[in-house]
């Protein structure tokens, strides 16, 4: 591999470009600071997205190839771990939100503080947050308007207090949100319109958001869904500041002899190695694979990965184990119509209530079948193939609906992100390996939830129910967290609060990988709401984090 010359130092280096990157490169850049950012994947343009379902979904188009990015998984460490897809999310400008669900609920206070409101769990880590939702509010609220999220506030009775409401009213209801409504209010509890991230009408200099069946798992082609790709990219593009550089492969991080991070090596779309020194490095990778280069720099004074002079590094990962209940309905339900953005939500079941017997809960929602064509699609225990397939895809593919969860799974010492020694990705890295024990509790409240699904399916007029519990955690979810917790303890925690490493002072770790616990919510708006505030410490404290870079530039809000 050659190396090519070092480009300019960076006052602020941000190693990928997905939810949190984008957000966190929009709001220095906007306060006038130079950010180079790292992406491994392809800066993408819209023209090149579209619905062919068998490229997008089959054939690797938008998802991370398993023949060039592999991962393993196995369920305890006595298993050899085996080859899977674990908990996959498109590697490219934009990360997760390029052709993303898009449903963005905030955390409930209570989430803040799950340690103290359920006690300890036998064989958890539960811990509470060191930040609560009255500091996170005002970043939630920042996302939802410079981002554009369409909701109706207050409609959702278990959420927090807001400082207003959303920047647009919801989507428009669709069959299966109304089936969902219909079952919530016959059965006395309480549903509203999932928070999206789309545009309901025109909005901030930006038309309303084009509503197709091929959403969730493919891009957009339109421009008009808000995703990281669509509007924080472009917006800190905008600044004249944000030095994007798609197809750079961060291979390692690498210290100076003060204990400090100097630089991030990548390999560029040459295939040439190059050093990028910065004051300052904020992750955002994904709580996967930011664990995953932090364990690949290791040096003398971190022989066991980055700032993991505590062995945290990739412990207590969490995710949201994806299942639902299937109702079939007499009328013609359309669930692939707006492909997941235009939905309905119900928190009934998300916070803890300790006669339940398990620690917790999840949203539930009305999950359409999605995909949008019936080549993916399949009626649990139906056949695959044949002419009986055939006929199960015209009698049920347009009269069906899913009810699915997003399970609360437990944080675990030993659920753990480590290195697999036994393969290397197509650049010749460790891949990440996941060792996942589901706890009794994760697959108690999975029973619930799924029960509960089925109910609303019921009580909402579905002639037949089919429920499908998740009996092992299989990573179907690309909602991943907590493998480089924040804490207040240097000892049980990698980050402190603002996110940064414990030991390394230049270090920020913005996506999912700080939050200790997962909750049972989709964490996306959390992430960006998270990193949002991190920014703003680090501008309110720039002359204490700079070398040279952030307080010369005159970096101000
Ligand atoms: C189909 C689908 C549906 C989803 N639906 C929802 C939803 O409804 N609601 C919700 O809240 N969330 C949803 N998510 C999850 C959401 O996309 C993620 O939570 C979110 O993108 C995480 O943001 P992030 O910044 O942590 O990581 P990402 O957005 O994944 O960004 C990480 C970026 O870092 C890059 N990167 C990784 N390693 C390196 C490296 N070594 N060097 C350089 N770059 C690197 C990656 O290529 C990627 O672009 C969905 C995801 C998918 C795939």
């Amino acid at each position: 591999m050659a190396r090519k010359p070092r480009p300019d130092r960076a006052e602020v280096c941000i190693i990928g470009a997905g939810a949190s990157g984008a957000t966190a490169a929009k709001v220095l850049t906007e306060a006038g600071v130079r950010v180079v950012a790292l992406e491994r994947g392809p800066w993408r343009r819209r023209e090149s997205f579209g619905g062919d379902e068998l490229a997008n979904i089959n054939r690797y188009n938008l998802w991370p190839d398993p023949l060039l990015n592999p991962r393993t998984a196995r369920t305890s460490a006595a298993e050899p771990a085996r080859e899977e897809l674990f908990c996959p999310v498109p590697q490219m400008v934009g990360g997760g939100t390029v052709h993303w669900q898009g449903w963005l609920p905030r955390f409930t206070p209570n989430d803040f503080r799950l340690r103290t409101i359920a006690g300890p769990l036998e064989g958890a880590s539960l811990a509470d947050w060191p930040i609560g939702y009255d500091e996170l509010e005002p970043y939630y609220d920042r996302v939802e308007w410079a981002f554009g999220v369409s909701g109706l506030a207050g409609a959702n009775r278990f959420e927090g207090p807001r400082s207003r409401g959303y920047p647009c009213p919801p989507m428009p209801m669709s069959r299966y949100a109304e089936n969902f409504h219909r079952g919530c209010a016959a059965l006395g509890w309480n549903s509203f319109p999932t928070p999206q991230a789309a545009l309901s009408r025109p909005f901030g200099g930006r038309p309303a958001t084009v509503v197709s069946a091929f959403a969730q798992q493919h891009g957009d082609p339109t421009g008009t869904r808000s995703s990281a790709l669509n509007v924080f990219v472009p917006q800190a593009a905008a600044t004249g500041r944000y030095d994007l550089r798609p197809d750079c492969y961060v291979r390692e991080l690498v210290l100076d002899a003060e204990g400090r991070l100097r630089s991030a090596v990548y390999e560029d779309a040459d295939g040439d190695l190059v050093e990028q020194e910065a004051d300052l490095f904020l992750l955002a990778c994904g709580a996967v694979e930011s664990a995953r280069l932090l364990l690949l720099s290791r040096s003398g004074r971190f022989p066991a990965g980055l700032a993991n002079g505590s062995d945290l590094v990739g412990r207590n990962v969490t995710f949201h184990e994806y299942s639902a209940a299937i109702g079939l309905f007499d009328d013609p339900v359309y669930a692939w119509a707006g492909g997941g953005y235009v939905s309905a939500s119900s928190f009934q079941f998300y916070e803890h209530d300790e006669r339940r017997g398990f620690v917790s809960g999840g949203h539930v929602a009305a999950a359409g079948v999605g995909i949008p064509l019936p080549i993916n699609w399949r009626l649990p225990g139906a056949p695959a193939w044949g002419a009986e397939a055939k006929r199960v895809d015209r009698e049920a593919f347009n009269h069906s609906m899913a009810v699915a969860m997003v399970l609360h799974d437990m944080p675990q010492h030993d659920n753990r992100v480590d290195l697999d020694d036994g393969m290397v990705d197509a650049w010749g890295l460790p891949v990440a390996r996941i060792t996942l024990t589901p706890h009794r509790n994760d697959l108690d409240q999975g029973r619930f939830l799924i029960d509960r699904s089925a109910e609303i399916l019921e009580a909402g007029g579905a002639r037949s129910v089919t429920k499908v519990y998740a009996e092992r955690v299989t990573g179907n979810c690309s909602h991943q967290h907590g493998t480089a917790r924040m804490g207040d303890d240097p000892a049980a925690s990698v980050l402190n609060r603002w996110c940064q490493a414990h030991e390394v002072d230049n270090l920020f770790v913005i996506d999912g990988s700080s939050f200790p616990t997962g909750t049972g919510a989709n964490p996306t708006l959390t992430i960006m709401a998270n990193a949002w505030r991190v920014c703003d410490h680090i501008l309110a404290n720039r002359g204490r984090f700079a070398r040279a870079g952030l307080a010369a530039s005159g970096a101000s809000r």
